[in-house]
């Protein structure tokens, strides 16, 4: 009996505890909301607000996933001025200062020209003629040795060159430059009575040392047509600048022959005037004079030539073919005598006696 009532008593307070324990779960269970997940259509982020079966209405959405607004984009990209020149940036070695041997490299002139335009003479009206040997020379030196045929041609030696000279002096020539051949066909300006004019092409050195001091001797102006670039490049072939400033102050006439010595037909209007212009005022720029005439390259000209150079107001261009009677009419196409290399004096003075 004892142990039936000690089961019992046993089981009753397992009962007891059993009771409480669920009067415990209750209380809970009705004190805190439901955690658990809405059967509903979840709206996005957690939607715990709502209850199961309660419509879940906008203002009972927490933005907890929606940025914050202490999320402003912070300013950080504040431009912090590090654009301040720095004072200390090295020096860096300018390349343009170094001389530029590519053929797209402008030329030297300054872009404000410092010489006044002269335009050519307008013409009187009245027709004139003249005839006037314009001389053709390129070298004054003995051809170096193992000179091919092209060279021999274009040399004529010094002597040679001196006898040709005296024998002018001695048949009474005096020498003129292209101007006053422009301004006797334009105005009629008197002529001397037996002119001749002198050119050299392309500026070589022995114009300095061969040509200039018998020119001198024997009282002539000489006509020189320069390629500048050689020049601007210091190339111990062609004159110096201040040999050309020498030889201009002894009364010596300076005129173009291009920048370069190309060929010049069917080229475009840039192109002529980087080689035409470019050398003129490469010139005019150590001579103080402005530049009038224009010897063509190799002799090559087209109609696109002349009208570059007549816009630059060159008054006159001399060609290679043979000729020495000028009208107004051709001032750009102004023919010219060669001298070759094995004329004899003979050769020479039967050049000189052409009516052509
Ligand atoms: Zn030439």
């Amino acid at each position: 009996m004892t142990s039936t009532l000690r089961a019992i008593a046993r089981y009753w307070f397992l009962a007891a505890l059993i009771f409480l324990l669920a009067i415990l779960q209750l209380g809970l269970t009705s004190a805190t909301p439901s955690n658990s997940p809405s059967p509903g259509p979840a709206p996005q982020g957690e939607a715990d607000a709502g209850l199961p079966g309660v419509p879940i209405r906008a203002t009972n959405l927490v933005p907890a996933s929606t940025p914050s607004p202490t999320q402003t984009p912070t300013a950080t990209a504040t431009p912090t001025i590090a654009i301040t020149p720095t004072t200390t940036s090295p020096a860096t070695p300018r390349p343009t200062t170094t001389p530029m041997p590519s053929p797209t490299a402008t030329p030297a002139p300054s872009p404000t020209p410092t010489f006044t335009p002269i335009p050519m003479p307008t013409p009187d009206g009245v027709s004139r003629t003249a005839h006037v040997p314009i001389l053709m020379y390129h070298y004054i030196s003995d051809p170096p040795a193992g000179a091919d045929v092209y060279r021999r041609d274009l040399s004529v030696t010094p002597s040679n060159f001196e006898a040709q000279l005296a024998w002018l002096r001695s048949q009474g020539y005096e020498s003129i430059t292209l101007t006053d051949l422009v301004y006797y066909l334009a105005l009629g300006w008197p002529l001397p009575e037996k002119p001749v004019i002198l050119t050299f092409d392309d500026g070589y050195r022995d114009d300095y040392t061969n040509a200039f001091p018998l020119l001198k001797k024997y009282g002539y102006v000489g006509t020189f047509f320069l390629i500048t670039r050689p020049i601007d490049y210091g190339d111990p072939t062609y004159l110096s600048w201040d040999m050309v400033k020498e030889m201009h102050r002894a009364g010596m006439d300076f005129q173009p022959h291009g920048y370069r010595h190309f060929d010049l037909r069917g080229k475009n209007v840039d192109f002529l005037v980087y080689e035409i212009v470019g050398a003129k005022e490469a010139i005019e720029a150590r001579t103080g004079e402005v530049v009038r005439f224009f010897s063509y390259p190799s002799g090559s000209y087209d109609q696109q030539t002349v009208a570059v150079l007549q816009s630059a107001y060159f008054w006159g261009a001399v060609i290679t073919g043979q000729g020495a009677t000028h009208t107004y009419d051709d001032l750009f196409e102004l023919t010219r005598v060669r001298v070759r290399g094995d004329h004899t004096l003979q050769d020479f003075e039967e050049l000189m006696s052409y009516d052509w």
